[in-house]
């Protein structure tokens, strides 16, 4: 549940590094409350501000965060929404949100799959990794509910 096909479409084809990941209850501007995953907040904000988080039932790219729960309501502050960074600080953002991954998380390499699913069940302490999947690899942990992201490309080159 709560994947939109093309996102998943897009995380499994993605051959490569991955990254356990966490969930955002997201609203659009038209109301529609649906679930998606990101590494953390800085890059759901990233990836917002780029508007490349979409509403699967109408598309809107107009996007926030809807509470997690009816308690934590009273709490949550509004976002603040004003300083949309331009496309150029998108990439930096995601430039550094690569660096950082990089610098925080330790790589297991081919043994990620097992590791994560390890995680998962409690088998093994919760820490921050990455490593390779394969496609089918990527797609069997989503299937089981084990959230996974790609590990941000490096961009290219500006010559
Ligand atoms: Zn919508």
């Amino acid at each position: 549940m709560g994947y939109p096909a093309s996102y998943v479409d897009r995380l499994i084809r993605h051959e490569g590094s991955y990254l356990p990941m966490i969930r955002y209850a997201l609203r659009c501007d038209r109301n529609h409350d649906f679930d998606m995953w990101f590494a953390d907040s800085a890059t759901y904000d990233a990836l917002a501000q780029g508007s490349h988080v979409a509403c699967p039932e109408c598309g809107s790219t107009v996007v926030e965060k809807a509470l997690m729960a009816p308690g934590l309501a009273k709490a949550q502050k509004p976002q603040q929404m004003s300083n949309t960074p331009a496309p150029r600080d998108i990439a930096k953002m995601i430039t550094e949100y690569r660096a950082k991954v990089l610098a925080e998380t330790t790589d297991v390499g081919r043994r990620f799959p097992e590791k994560v699913r390890d995680m998962h069940e409690g088998v093994i302490d919760q820490a921050p990794i990455r490593g390779q999947t394969t496609p089918d690899e990527a797609k069997a942990l989503l299937d089981d509910g084990i959230a996974i992201l790609p590990v941000p490309p490096e961009p290219p080159k500006e010559n």
